[in-house]
């Protein structure tokens, strides 16, 4: 039997850039592409309804790009070190590569697997594929982490350059006889009923090829108004590249040099280092979805949940049009624009006085780029609990943002148009009274603080 290798994607769903994919062909064996469905592995999270939708599209997508370079992709479903395993024996699989992930359980996984193949003799090397700066690679004076960004940023810059990305491969030779693979279609990833992703469809085309056009056009057509543009909810002047970094079609490597080599980069590129600092946050603070990072946080007085209140912003039905418009894009599309996340996001938190968590988890399954650590610690950095998030209680006023960032209503028009007639929604709260009483909560917070 000729020795084959074994690729491993995660979050890495891309030919290009893929140093696991390049280390596999760089040895001359065959190589087998392996996915696995890990839902029951300890302190895995389970993927929302959106994650799913995009992750069958994208694994579809990229089956087919495997096959006309003469490759195959393996599907596996359970816990991966068990799966991961037994497509090395099934395979006779002599080495295994992967590209890095940042979150505690997935490391937990990454680690034991790595240790338990060199144990039996098989190779298992891993690579950066999904950061730019490496966690533990960027470091404060005293050699600690950065909890701010900007000293996490500019230290980041001062690092040697990110490295240029790797060529898509043109062949992907797969093994004589294949092993056997589960049917992508028998995952029920695709909702049925009801089949609510109907304006995912209309809104998104997943999978590499997808990811690298709109990467162009973007670069070409947007990134000069990027800068002043990128907060107005119905300009169309961001990326849109949030679903596909999360799932890995265009590694930030490419993102970067392409961005770079433009010469226009400014702006964008220190939005891609905010997510560079959530991944380094998650890191050294796995517990990020679930716990505040500043635990002075665990004083706050949330009041008991109103289950009304919080399926009224959910479904976009709170009466104030911003937060209407919001919900109900992310509702539709799988996606909210930025600025509009961070008011929904305040709105929940500090004017329903609502538990963050509960607006994350909401995130989660309704986001297409639902991320293991930007949604998280863009929750707590809103909600005044997470990393830099000073000044923590800051309240965002969703009228007076509406009035700076859609002047003239072509946001809210498109989604909430309602509140632009003679009889708008009147709102399930007051703006300035729920106000008064987020600040009074704070208030208990400085409180622990001090204490
Ligand atoms: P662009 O403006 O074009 O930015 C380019 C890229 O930079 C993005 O694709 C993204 O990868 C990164 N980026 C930009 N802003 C941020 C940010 N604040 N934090 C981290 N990375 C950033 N982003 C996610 O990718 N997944 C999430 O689950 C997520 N949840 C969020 C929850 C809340 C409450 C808030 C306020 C923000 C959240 N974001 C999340 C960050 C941000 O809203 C999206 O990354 C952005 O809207 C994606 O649109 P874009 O690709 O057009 O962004």
């Amino acid at each position: 039997m000729p020795s084959t290798s074994l690729v491993w994607l995660r979050d890495d769903l891309r030919l290009a850039d893929n140093p696991a994919l390049r280390a596999a062909l760089d040895r001359d064996d065959p190589v087998t592409v392996l996915y696995v469905l890990d839902e029951e592995s300890p302190g895995i999270r389970p993927l929302g309804g959106a994650a799913r939708w995009w992750l069958h599209h994208s694994l579809s997508s990229l089956a087919e790009r495997l096959a006309e370079r003469g490759g195959t992709l393996v599907l596996r479903r359970g816990p991966a070190t068990r799966e991961v395993r037994k497509a090395v024996t099934d395979a006779s699989a002599t080495a295994v590569f992967w590209n890095r992930r940042y979150g505690g359980p997935e490391r937990a996984i990454d680690a034991d697997l790595k240790a338990s193949l060199r144990a039996d003799g098989v190779e298992a090397a891993s690579f950066a594929a999904s950061v730019l700066f490496e966690p533990w690679t960027v470091q404060t004076g005293t050699g600690t982490h950065f909890s701010v960004y900007s000293p996490f940023w500019r230290a980041c810059l001062n690092q040697p350059a990110p490295r240029p990305p790797l060529p898509e491969p043109r062949e992907i030779p797969g093994p004589r006889h294949p092993i056997a693979s589960d049917d992508l279609d028998d995952w029920g990833l695709l909702p049925t009923h009801p089949d609510w992703a109907g304006g995912l469809r209309e809104t998104w085309e997943p999978g590499e090829p997808a990811a690298r056009r709109r990467l162009r056009e973007f670069l070409d057509d947007d990134l000069d108004g990027y800068g002043t543009a990128r907060d107005q909810p119905a300009a169309g002047a961001t990326s849109l590249l949030s679903p596909r970094l999360r799932w890995g079609e265009v590694s930030p490597y490419t993102v970067w040099h392409e961005a770079v080599d433009s010469g226009r980069a400014g702006k964008f590129l220190s939005e891609l280092g905010w997510r560079e600092f959530a991944w380094h946050t998650l890191f050294h603070f796995p517990d990020l979805a679930t716990k505040n990072l500043r635990r002075e946080f665990d004083a706050f007085p949330w009041p008991r949940l109103k289950p009304s209140h919080l399926e009224a912003w959910q479904r976009g039905r709170t009466g104030v049009a911003l937060v209407d418009a919001g919900m109900r894009q992310l509702w539709h599309t799988g996606y909210m624009h930025n600025r509009v996340r961070m008011v929904t996001a305040s709105f929940l938190v500090k004017n329903l006085l609502i538990d963050w968590r509960h607006g994350e988890e909401w995130f989660w399954d309704t986001l297409v780029d639902a991320d293991g650590a930007n949604n998280a610690f863009n929750w707590q950095w809103v909600a005044g609990s997470g990393a830099d998030a000073a000044p923590y209680f800051r309240v965002f006023n969703p009228e007076l943002q509406a009035k700076k960032f859609d002047a003239d209503g072509h946001y809210v028009r498109e989604w909430a148009p309602e509140h632009l007639t003679e009889n708008p929604p009147e709102p399930i709260v007051d703006l300035g009274e729920s106000r008064k009483a987020a600040l009074a909560a704070y208030d208990v917070v400085k409180g622990a603080a001090r204490a």
